[in-house]
């Protein structure tokens, strides 16, 4: 019974810290009814929340004469948590609230090598931010890193990484001086959980990350498709081109050399947008034809086996918005099955989404402990 009540009043406290997340503010009247709760349970969890820091009074609301009802509100960086991308030319920094949103990030030129003075100078960096920022230390959950590799479900063991070299020992390497939490998270997976952040309602979906490696991401109802050995969703090594374009993987004609990021710019893609809209230059746009083929192509090829919604991400996934036409026209003449192109989609976190997936793991954590 003392396990019912215990379970009971846990459930409540959960539910009434879950509409603050997705609500403004809120009365006590505004909880108890959309969440079928008596005003004294109601009252008894708001203290308890308020007691922890985790919502605050942010007004009143009623009509003028009336009693005002005081409202309520999320204190969304009573927590914060800290994600980092590392690729090979530069380590990003964030940070997120508990609502999910970036509320900083610093983009750090730093050119990889495995050497303990590499990863010194990556605690570094996120030492700096930390002090810019004036977070306080007390609050910070953890420290996701996405980084371009497979590592096992503990977040700690990288199995796979040919682009960069990471080895075994990696996360003793960041653990050995970042001073908080760490967990590591292959990018495309830590792109794609933030975009299923802000869309709760995708289900069946593969997530294309553009960036300057292409992987992916298979969400089967709304959860991870991992595969027997964690190495699903990795459409960067489909062969699309027989013979074709030496891969980093060791193959040829894989999708990673036809789609990655490089392709169109080594390190300026908004600057290479920005050009594209007005070129005239011949070589640019047939560079550019070439590689929506390739990407049509590509998304096909998973249409086909997977028959679900195809969110196109990354680096590269930020710009396409006005080339989305173009790109479900070239995939529907090639489609045996569909009539239209709306399955194909693009992506709602546009910027640093690996670094911001990854610091999430510690938020959606957070919350479930609530
Ligand atoms: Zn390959």
């Amino acid at each position: 019974m003392e396990s019912f009540d215990f379970n009971l009043r846990k459930f409540n406290t959960s539910n009434i810290y879950s509409y603050f997340l997705n609500h403004e503010d809120a009365t006590k009247t505004d909880l108890a009814s959309s969440l079928n709760l008596t005003l004294p349970t109601v009252t008894k969890n708001i203290e308890y929340l308020s007691d922890l820091g985790l919502i605050q009074v942010s007004g009143s609301r009623g009509q003028t004469g009336g009693r005002r009802a005081i409202t309520y509100s999320l204190c969304a960086e009573a927590k914060i948590s800290l994600g980092l991308d590392i690729t090979k030319h530069h380590v990003s920094c964030v940070a997120v609230d508990l609502n999910g949103k970036i509320i900083s990030f610093k983009r750090n030129w730093l050119a990889f090598e495995y050497t303990d003075s590499y990863f010194k100078e990556v605690a570094s960096l996120l030492n700096t931010f930390v002090k810019d920022n004036n977070f306080d230390e007390k609050k910070i959950l953890g420290v996701g890193i996405g980084i371009p590799a497979l590592v096992q479900s503990d977040n700690r063991t990288v199995f796979y990484s040919r682009i960069m070299g990471f080895e075994e020992n990696t996360y003793e390497m960041f653990s050995k001086y970042i001073p908080y939490d760490i967990s590591m998270f292959n990018d495309a997976k830590a792109s794609c959980f933030a975009e299923k952040w802000v869309n709760k309602e995708i289900q069946n979906t593969f997530y294309i990350l553009l960036s300057n490696n292409v992987g992916g991401s298979m969400l089967i109802n709304g959860k991870v498709y991992s595969g027997n050995n964690f190495r699903s969703a990795e459409v960067g090594h489909i062969t699309l081109v027989p013979h074709g374009r030496q891969c980093y993987c060791g193959q040829c004609g894989c999708v990673d050399p036809y789609l990655a990021a490089t392709n169109l710019s080594q390190d300026d893609l908004a600057g290479y947008f920005a050009n594209l809209a007005v070129t005239t230059d011949e070589k640019i746009l047939d560079n550019w034809d070439r590689y929506l083929d390739y990407m049509a192509s590509t998304i096909i090829n998973v249409r086909a086996i997977l028959d679900c919604d195809i969110i196109l991400g990354g680096y590269v996934g930020a710009y396409l918005e006005p080339y989305l036409d173009d790109i479900k026209r070239r995939t529907l003449k090639i489609s045996t099955f569909d009539s239209d192109a709306d399955f194909i989609k693009l992506c709602s976190y546009k910027h640093e989404s690996i670094a911001a997936g990854a610091a999430l793991h510690y938020i959606s954590q957070f919350i479930k402990t609530i």
